[in-house]
């Protein structure tokens, strides 16, 4: 056989304790077994990210991003080397190494860091060696030498951006799910795992909630057409393929369903309905690095409006503040906040070519008797903003009305 490169991720849940981290390393030594080079990138152990955040926080609510990036980076760096430890307890050798050790370059866009180049000498070096090659997911180093990461569930964006530097064989996404699924199998015990999907039917799931990949390692594997199999740590199954084009029915209209409950709504009442305020509020938005998604401007008869939108709710408290900021500059009234919300998406590149999946979303909706909040449609989906009490029972519904439960 030919001795490939494999680049090969495990996420969080599949090295969440001891008898997982040495059944991830007894598969990497099985793969070894059989001569290929091997580049793991490991993410931080189960929901230890998620326990730095809530730690930090109690320290203080409104930590520096650059000091949570510090403190963020460790639980990759404890991954990294008990995973190599792992592996030579089974007899072979491995390497851990850190994000900032092997060379992966950001810009200082903390937390949310993009990677600007990928050194990789030492990855080389090592493969070269003959070792198996640990890296830490999630973070990078600034040319200044300040620590970062790149956005939750950044592991993907490492390994992918790994696997176009080094032009690897193969770019393995090995999770605690068979695949890419209709829906969050968690949610929907009825959903199927897809065989193929395309970059724009993931990028999108992934935008809209689908956590099981990170929206940006999908933007970069679409940019250097990097072929990504998401499969799972427990089995040998295959799994999904992203890749740019897909063998699909042609009657697949709706591919996948997503639910983000990580969104919260921000309301200006009663803004001045002139040239320019819309500008003013978003702009000093973005001016902070605060994203915005949804927007609905209420239509005005008394020459004033109501401008809603949804943020990430990790920025909500720094929206808000900005907001209030605004609003009081440019006289408008009262700014409301509500967290209680859900996403609801449908997503497939089949509703280009068929009408009528708009009004059949909103049916299911009324008839389940969901009131929908806001709508927001791209070319290949329909988003709903409803309460979030009602995510599932959508999910569930919209998986059955379009033919997704008997595919
Ligand atoms: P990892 O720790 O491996 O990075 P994540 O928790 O980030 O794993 O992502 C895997 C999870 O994504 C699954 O357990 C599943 O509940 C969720 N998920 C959401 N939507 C989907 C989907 N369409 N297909 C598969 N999994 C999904
Ligand atoms: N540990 C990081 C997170 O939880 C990165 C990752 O898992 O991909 O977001
Ligand atoms: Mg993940």
């Amino acid at each position: 056989m030919r001795k490939r490169l494999l680049v090969q991720k495990f996420g969080g849940s599949s090295v969440a304790n001891v008898e997982r981290i040495q059944n991830v390393a007894k598969r990497i030594a099985s793969y070894r077994r059989k001569g290929h080079d091997i580049v793991v990138v490991v993410s931080a152990l189960g929901d230890t990210t998620d326990e730095l955040i809530e730690l930090a926080n109690k320290i203080n609510t409104d930590p520096s991003e650059r000091e949570m990036d510090m403190l963020l980076s460790t639980g990759e760096q404890i991954s990294v080397a008990l995973l190599a430890m792992a592996i030579h307890k089974l007899g072979f050798e491995a390497i851990s190494f850190t994000g900032a050790q092997v060379g992966i370059i950001t810009d200082t866009s903390h937390t949310k860091a993009r990677i600007i180049k990928i050194g990789a000498e030492k990855i080389k070096e090592a493969l070269k060696k003959g070792k198996i090659v640990i890296v830490a997911g999630f973070q990078g180093v600034t040319v200044d030498q300040d620590i970062t990461t790149l956005g939750r569930g950044g592991s993907d964006l490492t390994a992918v951006a790994l696997a176009k530097e080094l032009q690897a064989d193969e770019c393995e996404i090995y999770t605690d799910v068979k695949g890419i699924y209709t829906t969050d199998p968690r949610i929907e015990p009825k959903a199927k795992k897809i065989e193929h999907i395309t970059y724009d039917e993931m990028l999108e799931m992934a935008s809209l909630g689908a956590q099981v990949m990170q929206a940006r390692s999908i933007e970069v594997a679409k940019k250097f057409n990097v072929p990504i199999h998401v499969r799972s740590s427990f089995s040998n199954e295959r799994g999904t393929m992203i890749t740019k084009e897909a063998k699909v029915m042609e009657d697949v209209v709706v591919s996948g369903i997503t639910l983000n409950k990580n969104e919260a709504k921000i309301t200006v009442c009663n803004v001045p309905d002139k040239p320019g305020i819309a500008a003013k509020i978003f702009k000093e938005l973005s001016g902070n690095g605060i994203s915005v998604d949804m927007i609905v401007q209420n239509v005005s008869h008394i020459r004033q409006t109501d401008i809603s939108f949804t943020v990430n709710k990790a920025d909500i408290a720094k929206a808000i503040k900005i907001t209030k900021n605004v609003a009081r500059r440019i006289g408008s009234g009262e700014v409301i906040q509500d967290e209680d919300i859900a996403r609801v998406a449908i997503v497939g590149v089949g509703m280009k070519s068929h009408p009528g999946v708009a009004a059949t979303m909103f049916e299911t909706m009324a008839k389940n008797k969901i009131n929908i909040e806001m709508i927001s449609t791209s070319d290949i989906s329909i988003s709903c903003i409803i309460k979030k009490k009602s995510g599932e029972l959508a999910i569930k519904a919209l998986h059955e009305k379009f033919g997704l439960n008997k595919k």
